[in-house]
């Protein structure tokens, strides 16, 4: 009885990052800078309506793509921000968060064999959702200092078996948003191997610095091939209530739906109108969302700079890499895993989002989405290991 009853498919798997750290942090009463989740609630009207929602009776099963009103939202938003058409019907599947967007795409779209390009480091549910799919994962590095797409790795990367590229941006856990170039780049090659595309957009209102964020899917030759996916969890901060949505041509959203059938049916059904309402709000709460995190995110890289780390500001989400090497450290998961107990903070070490280990393991990541008082706590304690 000693043997794993794991299956082979999963193996290797464990426990993710984000948990063991967490729970870390928790046993040592450290910050947590390490999990991406903000410390403050999202709009208070939209927790108001999801009470609404929760007595006024909607909280038997919701339809399995959505109740209609989130869809319709979903469509709205995509027209509102990005200019696309989208038909609330045949084109959005709401899901339990993006994780189980993600998962649902991959165990619809790869069959055994099949390979899937995936930008590295990886966000860690791709490696196992392209696992539980049975597929093989290929990643295309995106390397410090910078970590731009090298689309000339991208192109060597593609054989006669890849069937998907899984794009992420922003990216976690670098924070580089892809530029039109890139994005250009990437569709060419979408386009002319004819593979589909899943990119999950959830950063997609928390970019910086006057750099936007433009849906791969509006490039010319990726409408009908692309599956979008993204989440109220980062834009609304309700990361807890896993509202989220893949839209997509009906073809695409239909195989992912007859996934997403199997694994939950249905989601969050009160949540679901409160969602609509948040995506409803007007400008202003998005642009004070994003200067809120600038503003944070300039706070917490200015203070790991003064502590001595190689700092490397992000574009967009709410993470900010550094590289340990300045400090005397070369081991990110060691770092992380002393650095509770010995400091009070708790991090993220990028090693476990690559194969190419060596790739990541000296970086290591932060969350901004925190106080600023508790921002500053943090640094504060960082502070003796420059001593
Ligand atoms: N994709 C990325 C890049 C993420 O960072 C996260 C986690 N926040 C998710 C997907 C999962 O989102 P959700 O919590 O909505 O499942
Ligand atoms: N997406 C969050 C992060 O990158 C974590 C979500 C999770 O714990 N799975 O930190």
């Amino acid at each position: 009885m000693d043997k794993s009853p794991l299956a082979a498919r999963l193996s290797g798997l464990g426990t993710t990052i984000f948990a063991e750290m967490s729970a870390l942090a928790m046993r040592t009463g450290a910050i947590n800078l390490g999990q991406g989740f903000p410390d403050t609630d999202g709009p208070p009207e939209i927790i108001e309506a999801a009470v609404k929602a929760l007595r006024t009776g909607r909280n038997q099963y919701a339809p399995g793509a959505g109740v209609p009103e989130l869809r319709r939202a979903v469509a709205e938003h995509q027209q509102r921000f990005y200019g696309m058409a989208v038909d609330p019907d045949t084109e959005v599947l709401v899901t339990t968060g993006a994780t189980e967007a993600i998962a649902a795409a991959l165990l619809a779209l790869v069959d055994p064999g099949d390979e899937v390009l995936a930008l590295e480091p990886y966000y860690d549910s791709y490696a196992a959702g392209i696992a539980m799919a049975g597929g093989t994962r290929v990643p295309v590095t995106l390397r410090a200092p910078d970590f731009r797409l090298d689309t000339d790795a991208l192109r060597a990367a593609i054989t006669a078996r890849t069937k998907i590229l899984l794009v992420n941006t922003p990216h976690n856990p670098t924070g580089a948003v892809l530029d039109d170039a890139e994005l250009k780049a990437v569709a060419a090659v979408a386009c002319e191997h004819d593979l589909l595309v899943i990119t999950d957009e959830v950063y997609e209102h928390l970019t910086f610095d006057g750099v936007t964020h433009r849906p791969l899917a509006t490039y010319d030759g990726m409408h009908d091939r692309t599956l979008t996916i993204s989440s109220a969890g980062k834009t609304f901060s309700f990361t807890g209530w896993k509202i989220g949505w893949a839209v997509g041509p009906a073809r695409l959203v239909r195989a992912v739906m007859t996934a997403k059938q199997f694994l939950t049916f249905t989601s969050g059904a009160p949540l679901q109108p409160a969602i609509a309402q948040a995506l409803a709000l007007d400008d202003s709460y998005y642009t004070g969302f994003r200067t809120t995190l600038e503003a944070k995110r300039d706070r917490l890289c200015a203070g790991l700079r003064d502590v001595g780390f190689e700092v490397f500001t992000p574009q967009g989400t709410y993470f900010v890499t550094t590289d340990i090497r300045p400090l005397g450290h070369d081991d990110g998961v060691a770092f992380c895993l002393s650095l509770p107990e010995r400091y009070g903070v708790a991090a993220i070490p990028h090693e476990v989002f690559y194969d190419d280990k060596a790739a990541g393991r000296s970086l290591v990541r932060w969350a901004f989405c925190k106080q600023d008082d508790v921002l500053d706590e943090a640094i504060y304690r960082l502070g003796r290991l420059s001593n």
